[in-house]
């Protein structure tokens, strides 16, 4: 599988390669938003890796290039730890995920994984997170197999949680999902739906949890 990473800084773009070729990809690199232009000219990427500090120009063009693709590859970014929660929301228009610099190669390998793994959006799926699992065609969600109810703002948010299972999802994603539904939001709303969704886990035995990240988001982590 043919892996493409954009990354300017020439010893973690050759770090970020090493690891992805370790773990078995076929891995071509560039360092400039032109190279990257031009790579995918060729043979289709499974995986883009993108930094979004580049020396011809932001990372985020190149997102919103991949997006208009009718095959896209799913795309990792990677980002600066002080730039992280004004382009979170932006982020989300075109990155599958992202990561916040400085991390752990084996993290990179990680992700990449997960991604290749995410099965299709709009596919039929049913998402299991610890004794949960939500069926994103019936719209129910089960905890050991006893249905549990729940408002579909709530049901939204689990489905995001559990899509990204152990990954974090801003407050901003989940708001901009919620207004997608047509609901007016106050800016309360979703630690409010939040709290309802994390009493109702609890009160079912589910065995797992939302996290607060505070000032970020929110995360799914599976329990004992
Ligand atoms: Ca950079």
């Amino acid at each position: 599988m043919r892996l493409l990473v954009v990354e300017d800084e020439v010893r973690i773009c050759e770090l970020i390669g090493e690891s992805l070729k370790r773990a078995g990809f076929v891995v071509d690199a560039v360092g400039s938003l032109g190279d990257a232009e031009l790579a995918q000219l060729g043979a289709p990427y499974a995986v883009v890796v993108l930094d979004l500090g580049m020396p011809d120009g932001d990372g985020l063009s190149l997102l919103e290039n991949l997006r208009r693709a009718p095959d896209r590859p799913p795309v990792l970014v990677l980002t600066a730890r002080d730039s992280v929660e004004d382009r979170v929301a932006g982020l989300d228009a075109g990155a599958d995920d992202y990561l916040i610099k400085p991390f752990a190669m084996i993290e990179v390998v990680a992700r990449v994984k997960a991604l290749l793994r995410r099965p299709g959006g709009a596919l039929g799926l049913r998402l299991e997170a610890g004794n949960v699992s939500l069926d994103t065609v019936g719209r129910d969600v089960k905890v050991m197999d006893v249905v549990l109810p729940l408002p579909r703002q709530e049901l939204a948010i689990l489905e995001f949680l559990m899509r990204r299972l152990g990954r974090v999802v801003p407050k901003a994603v989940l708001e901009e999902k919620l207004y997608g539904m047509g609901d007016e939001l106050g800016s309360n709303a979703i630690p409010v739906h939040v709290h309802h969704l994390r009493r109702k886990l609890s009160e079912a035995a589910a065995t797992c949890e939302i996290h607060t990240v505070r000032g970020i988001g929110y995360f799914l982590q599976e329990g004992q």
